[in-house]
This record gives structure tokens, C-alpha cells and sequence, in this order.
């Protein structure tokens, strides 16, 4: 990982202009959030520099006003809940450059919060133009990105002002690319990857970069279903796509010039209807689905197989369930791999490091979000990461 400055490489900043990028689009129910993980993030970057005697001037986006203004938009929506997880006050100010912004840090005192509005109201922002860049970055003496679920893209407010002051990651955004260096960028091997979900086709760019990195490539889920139908098992009505088997098989040749060992489920859990614990469901091996069957989950022989596999490994990255999670019995393979991932992670032995917005939910489900290493709710930009692209917004501060 090429380097980055963080919050330990600014000197003293007392009455300094902090220009913060947060996260702040929270789920929303009857004007309030309904979720504050994402403030809970980077409360600890906001309060540091307040403490620190900063100015700080909070830089977020709220929806997708596509650059016009919409009051149902307006970042002072959430102003009631950020001022709640960080237990501060917090001057809401309605622009992000120009004279009510440079009253407002005139009204801030040192160590004072200030919520500037939605930046997305300005088409300058997605457009990344440099001079909409340049004019917020006038109020400020610095600039922290915070923000690693916005980092895949390039805006004037997570790519572009990096280039015009001198910019900090912020302590979660620090957090993130730790932990996401350990799991791929530099990781202890043997390293192992699950990857399941739905479909390969939303995740051929993962599967292709993740081929060439690691040593053991667990596939499950429903994409598993294409990679054994390309191995010639009969997958009966099974999720899946017939259309990608080439492609799989291409994955698989891939893998073994590479090194890296495919471990495809050789039992399953099947049933004849989508629905928790079917009259039909049962365990078989991967040749005896009936035509009528569906593939729903990866066997319990299989899953007792992968935990072996997890016991050889030092570093481990999930994307995907293991099965159709949702719905009794079907959640079995998930949640018993996630728990000894979880254990191994616990003894010392797996750096575990998991993401993706079903996945994040399945392991919550299993119980193991707290023991795993680390667990990213950035969604598009972790799969931009897994995939692995350049994200602008990290790339603007390791330049
Ligand atoms: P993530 O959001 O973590 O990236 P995905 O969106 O790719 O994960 O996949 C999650 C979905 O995959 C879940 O809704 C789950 O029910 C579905 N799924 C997993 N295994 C199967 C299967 N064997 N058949 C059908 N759907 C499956
Ligand atoms: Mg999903």
C-alpha cells in the first residue's frame, strides 16, 4: 500500500479549517435515521479534530439531488442524529462555499462542528470541476477524507479537493485501508477467499482478480450452481446461468495456471420450493439433484471440508453467502462457516475480513460481526476494491 498521511501527521491545528468528507446518507424512517452506523464511523475523526481545537466543517452528500437543490435533500435532515452520536451541537450551514460559509466559521469557535449542506446540490461535485474544488477548498486549511464507501468516486468532494489542500485520511478511512491491506494488498498467506451471492455475473471481476491473489477460492452460493454446471453436474432448477459456463471454466483454468486451488460444495442442500424448511428439503451429493430440485445451500460434508480449508490459512475475505441465508435451513452453511471463521479469527490464527451489504447481514445473523477481524458496510466500494480497481478517492490520498 503506498502511503497516506492521517490525523498523526497534523501538527498543531488549534483554530485551523478542518474540511471533513463524511459519510451521512443514512436510511431514513419518519425523519429520522434508522441507522447510525455511518455516523458511529467517523465520530471518532470529528471529535479528535474538535478536540484538537480544529474548526471543523462537515462535507457529505444526502441522495441524489443530480446538482439542483431539494429541500427533502438537505444534509440538516440528519443534523438531529449526527448531533446525537457525537452528543455535540452541531451550526448547520446552508451552502458550501461563499460568504454565509466564511460568516459561519467567523461565528465557530475553535473546537466547534459545522454541517455544510448537501454537497451533490452543485453540479460541480460528480462532475469533479476543479474550480467548484478550488472554491470550497478556500474556506479550508485541510482537508480529511473519512469516507471509504465514497471513495470509488471520483467527485470534487472525494477525489478533487485532495488536489488542492493537503489532504489527511480520517480515522475510519485509516481503519478501512488497514484492514483491506491485510486481507489483499499484503496479506499472510495461505489466503482464502468465499465468494457466493447470487449470480457470477455480478461478480466476474471479483472472481477474475481474486484467482491471481489467493491461494484457496471457495465458491458457493448461487453462483456456485453455474461453476458446477460447467463441471457437468446436473443443477435441476437451480439459480443458474448456463449462458456463463464457458466463462467459469475459463475462471477455473485461470485459477489452476495461478496456483490457486476452486473448492466447489460436493454436497448441497436442495428443495423443491423457495420456502423456510420445505416439506422437500434434503442433503445430497452434487450428482443426485433431481431434476426438480433446487441447489439453496452448500452441504454440511462440504462446509465441515471449508472449515479444514480455513484452519490451513492465515488470512481469509468473504464476499457473498454461502446460501440462500434468508430463509431457514438454508442459512446452515453460512452460519457454521462464519463461525469458525469467526473462532479461528478469535484464536489468533485467520485475519477475517468480510463486506458486502447481504453479506454484512448474514453475518450478523450468524452472530460473529464483533469477532470478526474486520467487517466493511461500504458496499460498491469494497466490491470495487475486491475487484481490484483503483479507487479515486483512496488513490488521491496515497499519491
Ligand atoms: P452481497 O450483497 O453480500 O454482495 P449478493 O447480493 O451477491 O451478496 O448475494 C446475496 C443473495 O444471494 C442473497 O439474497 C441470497 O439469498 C442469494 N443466494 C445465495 N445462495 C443462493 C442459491 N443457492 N440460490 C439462490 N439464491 C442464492
Ligand atoms: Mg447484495
Amino acid at each position: 500500500m503506498s502511503s497516506f498521511n492521517t490525523l498523526d501527521d497534523l501538527g498543531d491545528i488549534t483554530g485551523k479549517v478542518a474540511l471533513v468528507r463524511v459519510d451521512l446518507n443514512l436510511p431514513m424512517q419518519e425523519g429520522r435515521a434508522s441507522d447510525v452506523t455511518r455516523v458511529e464511523a467517523v465520530k471518532p475523526t470529528i471529535l479528535e479534530l474538535a478536540d484538537r481545537g480544529a474548526k471543523v466543517l462537515l462535507l457529505a452528500h444526502f441522495g441524489r439531488p443530480k446538482g439542483a437543490r431539494h429541500s427533502t435533500m438537505s444534509t440538516s435532515m440528519v443534523q438531529g442524529d449526527v448531533e446525537r452520536v457525537l452528543d455535540r451541537e452541531i451550526m448547520f450551514i446552508p451552502e458550501v462555499m461563499g460568504p454565509v460559509v466564511e460568516q459561519s466559521i467567523g461565528i465557530l469557535r475553535d473546537g466547534d462542528i459545522g454541517l455544510l449542506d448537501n454537497v451533490r446540490f452543485w453540479p460541480g461535485e460528480e462532475a469533479n470541476d476543479a474550480e467548484f474544488a478550488k472554491g470550497i477548498a478556500a474556506h479550508g486549511d485541510f482537508y480529511v477524507n473519512d469516507a471509504f464507501s465514497a471513495a470509488h468516486r471520483a467527485h470534487a468532494s472525494t477525489e478533487g479537493l485532495a488536489h488542492v489542500l493537503p489532504a489527511y485520511a480520517g480515522r475510519a478511512m485509516e481503519k478501512e485501508l488497514k484492514a483491506l491491506d491485510a486481507a489483499l494488498g499484503n496479506p499472510q498467506t495461505p489466503v482464502a477467499a468465499v465468494v457466493g451471492g447470487a449470480k457470477v455475473s455480478t461478480k466476474l471481476d471479483v472472481l477474475e482478480n481474486l484467482v491471481g491473489k489467493v491461494q484457496h477460492l471457495i465458491i458457493g452460493g448461487g453462483m456456485a450452481n453455474t461453476f458446477l454446471a460447467a463441471r457437468g453436474v446436473d443443477v435441476g432448477k437451480s439459480l443458474c446461468e448456463h449462458d456463463l459456463t464457458a466463462t467459469a471454466n475459463a475462471i477455473m483454468d485461470k485459477a489452476d495456471h495461478a496456483g490457486c486451488t476452486v473448492h466447489l460444495p460436493y454436497d448441497v442442500t436442495v428443495a423443491k420450493e423457495f420456502a423456510a424448511n420445505p416439506p422437500s428439503v434434503r442433503t445430497c451429493n452434487v450428482h443426485e439433484v433431481a431434476g426438480d430440485e433446487m441447489i439453496l445451500d452448500v452441504g454440511p460434508l462440504a462446509v465441515e471440508a471449508l472449515g479444514d480449508v480455513l484452519k490451513t490459512c492465515r488470512t481469509l475475505v468473504w464476499n457473498g453467502p454461502m446460501g440462500a441465508f434468508e430463509i431457514e435451513p438454508f442459512d446452515n452453511a453460512t452460519v457454521s462457516l462464519a463461525r469458525t471463521a469467526a473462532a479461528l479469527t478469535q484464536d489468533g490464527s485467520l485475519i477475517s475480513v468480510a463486506g458486502g451489504g447481504d453479506t454484512v447481514a448474514a453475518l450478523n445473523h450468524a452472530g460473529v460481526a464483533e469477532d470478526f477481524t474486520y467487517i466493511s458496510t461500504a458496499g460498491g466500494a469494497f466490491l470495487e476494491w475486491m475487484e481490484g480497481k483503483a479507487l479515486p478517492g483512496v488513490a488521491a490520498l496515497t499519491a
